[in-house]
Formats: structure tokens, C-alpha cells, sequence
């Protein structure tokens, strides 16, 4: 009897191994752990189901498949064979490319302050098809604190202090990173390469107030720690500019704000403005030369007080720069992966397909999040795939992101 350990389930009969169907929704590719003995008639399979972002390959995938006991041998005659099940070897998974513009994955930001241990971050990365992530380092959280329901500055830092915070936090980073094998992209060609088989991470941090006002510090953070994208503001108003979610004290952005865009884009350091008011975004647009990053929100024409989504015009001003916003999944907002890839078409709609990107702010989310882990990516895919053709979707996932990588590092 032919056993199979990898196979594809058709609806139809194929009338030989070379018969494949072209179309990739009407077929189930199964992955067994142990060779599946392929007989005549009905065959249940129990594993877990899986849908595949990848756009050369199959679409519905069943991992782990065993045979399903308990059916009957009269069961079994009655039924008509619903599958026929040749063993094709199956096509080749093309490695996965999206990208991850915003994470906190790993519990990076326990483990910062020394508590937990770290989470897998790898291995769903691998199965969920990801390529890279931004992971961010918090630089002001020392300092943060959940008020009136909402996340706000607690006190003024001492000297020193965020400085301090995110160096051990960069630390360990490196050190996720090490235990994970996970390989740290400091060029455009490393992005270039990356492929979710060898998962790999962009040292990011959201909130430039390490800094203390010392610009001298960006090249620290570049040479010792591969910093490549630097979020401007977080949750406090620093010395860089204004936030969305506090009253503003700077008009916008400052001028160490401006010096820290130019010196940004000389040294190829990706410019992150969420978080930022919309005069920030206005200004930081006016001055830099290379395309801006947005890595978290999403699109409202009625905000409320205090809110992290943006208008149309903001978002507008990111496109105009060649930059990306990256939509950001939070229950409130989108219930679930098809209100969540809903929200990426809204954007789409007011920004352009070459503008929009994949930010989940993994783990630094306070509430719960449509995308709870890297591997349910693949649904998330298949949401986007009903709006958008798989080029548009592969854009979406990465695509624009390692365009914007590639022009700001050069
Ligand atoms: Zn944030
Ligand atoms: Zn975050």
C-alpha cells in the first residue's frame, strides 16, 4: 500500500501524478508527521488547519495530519469518496518575505526591566511566514503609567535614567536575539535576503528620549546596538517634539527633533513618527529626505480626544514622502483579522497601495490585539487576498516597508 508523508487532497480525481489542479483554493496540501497509508476510498484526517500566504503555492493547508479512527466500515461503504488522494510531491514553499514594522515580541519589554522570560519569537515567525521585524526597545517607560485610562507621563526622568533604561534593553535584545538565532539587519541587502526560514529582527526603538537631547548618542545606538529605525516620540513629550496623546508643548517638532531627522538620514536610520502630532508629522515631512515610517495607527475621520488613530491628511503626508503607515490591530478598532484587514483597505483608500504596511505592536499592546501571534499571519493574508491581488497583498506584508528600509539605509 503507497504511504505519503506530504500530499495533496483534490476535489477531483487526478488521472495521473502530473495531474495538478491550476487552481490553488480547490486543493488541500497535507503535511503528516508520519507516512499517511494511502488506500482506496474515504480517508479523515485530523491536524491543524492552516491558511498559506504564500502566493506561489497552496492556499489550504492541513499540519500534523494523522488518520482520524472511529469511522465505520459501513460508514466507509456508504460514503462516496469525497477526496481522491494521490501522493504529488507537493510544490516547494517559497520562503515568506513580510515584514513586522512595529513589535515588541519575545517580552522584550519585561524582560528590560527583568522580569519573565523570553517567548518564542522565532519559531512563529517561521510558521507564520515573516521575514523581519522592527522589534522595539521602550525608551521612556521607566516613566510610564496607565492614567485615566490612558498612558501618560508619571514624572519627569532623572538624568541618566532613560539613558540607562535603554541600553539594558538593547542588551537584551541582543541577547533574544542570540537565543533565537536570529541574525540583526543593519544593510539594505540584509533586508534584501531576509526570508521567514531565517527569521530576522530590525533593532528599532519606539521613543528617542535615550537620547537626553545628545545627538552623539544616535551613533552609540547605530555602532553598539545595530540601531536601523528610530521611533521620534512615544508617550511622552520629549525632547523631540509633541504627542498625539498629551497636550502640546513645542508646537510640533523641535529643532534637536529636525537635527535628528538630517542625522537620521545621513546615517540610514529609518525615521518613525508615530506617536507624533499631526504638526510634528508636517514638520518632520518638510525636512527629511528620505521617506517617513508611521509604524502604528489607523485611519478615523471622527477621532476622539487623545486618540493614536489619524485623519486623512495626516496620512497623506506620510504617502507624499514615499513612506508607510502600518495599521495597527487593536480589538477596539478591528474585532477580528477581517475587520483588521478592512482597515488596511481604508488606509489603501486614502494613502495608495505602495503606502501601507503590517504594524501589530506585538505584546506593547494594553488591550487585545486581531493578530495574536506571527503564526496567524496566514489568515490575516487570506483576508487581505479577498480585496487585493496577491502582488497588492505582498506589498501590504512587506513589500512597501523594505522599499522605504531600502531608501533610507541606501
Ligand atoms: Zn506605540
Ligand atoms: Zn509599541
Amino acid at each position: 500500500m503507497p504511504t505519503a508523508d506530504h500530499l495533496l487532497l483534490m476535489a477531483e480525481p487526478g488521472c495521473c501524478a502530473g495531474c495538478v489542479p491550476a487552481n490553488r483554493l480547490a486543493v488541500v496540501e497535507v503535511f503528516a508527521d508520519q507516512p499517511l497509508k494511502l488506500g482506496i476510498g474515504q480517508l479523515r484526517l485530523t491536524g491543524t488547519w492552516r491558511v498559506s500566504s504564500d502566493p506561489d503555492g497552496w492556499r489550504y493547508q492541513l499540519h500534523g495530519a494523522e488518520v482520524k479512527r472511529g469511522l465505520s466500515r459501513r460508514a466507509l461503504m456508504a460514503a462516496s469518496p469525497l477526496f481522491c488522494l494521490p501522493a504529488i510531491p507537493a510544490m516547494a514553499q517559497a520562503d515568506g518575505t513580510a515584514v513586522d514594522i512595529h513589535s515588541h515580541a519575545g517580552n522584550l519589554i519585561p524582560m528590560s526591566f527583568g522580569r519573565g522570560s523570553f517567548a518564542a519569537v522565532a519559531e512563529p515567525m517561521r510558521q507564520g511566514g515573516v521575514s523581519a521585524i522592527c522589534l522595539a526597545v521602550v525608551s521612556d517607560s521607566p516613566i510610564i503609567k496607565l492614567t485615566d485610562g490612558r498612558l501618560r507621563p508619571s514624572r519627569d526622568p532623572r538624568p541618566g535614567e532613560l539613558y540607562d533604561h535603554t541600553m539594558r534593553s538593547f542588551e537584551k535584545l541582543h541577547a533574544l536575539a542570540g537565543a533565537q538565532g536570529m541574525p540583526l539587519l543593519k544593510t539594505s541587502a540584509d533586508l534584501r535576503g531576509a526570508r521567514s526560514g531565517t527569521p530576522s529582527i530590525i533593532v528599532s526603538s519606539e521613543g528617542a528620549d535615550f537620547l537626553e537631547g545628545r545627538i552623539e548618542r544616535l551613533n552609540e545606538a547605530y555602532q553598539r546596538w545595530a540601531l536601523r529605525h528610530l521611533q521620534l516620540t512615544h508617550y511622552r513629550p520629549n525632547e523631540l517634539g509633541d504627542i498625539q496623546t498629551e497636550p502640546s508643548v513645542h508646537g510640533g517638532l523641535t529643532a534637536f527633533g529636525v537635527e535628528v531627522i538630517r542625522r537620521c538620514n545621513q546615517m540610514g536610520i529609518v525615521v518613525d513618527v508615530a506617536h507624533g502630532t499631526y504638526e510634528l508629522v508636517k514638520k518632520a515631512a518638510s525636512v527629511t529626505t528620505k521617506p517617513l515610517v508611521l509604524s502604528h495607527t489607523s485611519l478615523t475621520d471622527r477621532p476622539v480626544a487623545w486618540t493614536r488613530r489619524i485623519l486623512p491628511d495626516h496620512a497623506r503626508a506620510i504617502a507624499a514622502t514615499g513612506g508607510v503607515i502600518g495599521i495597527w490591530p487593536v480589538t477596539a478598532y478591528f474585532p477580528n483579522v477581517v475587520a483588521y484587514a478592512d482597515g488596511f483597505a481604508r488606509m489603501v483608500d486614502v494613502a495608495g497601495i505602495d503606502h501601507v504596511g503590517l504594524g501589530t505592536d506585538l505584546l506593547g499592546l494594553v488591550g487585545a490585539s486581531a493578530l495574536v501571534n506571527y503564526n496567524d499571519l496566514p489568515q490575516l493574508a487570506a483576508a487581505l487576498r479577498s480585496k487585493f491581488s496577491p502582488e497588492e497583498t505582498a506589498k501590504l506584508l512587506g513589500g512597501n516597508y523594505r522599499r522605504v528600509f531600502q531608501a533610507s539605509l541606501g
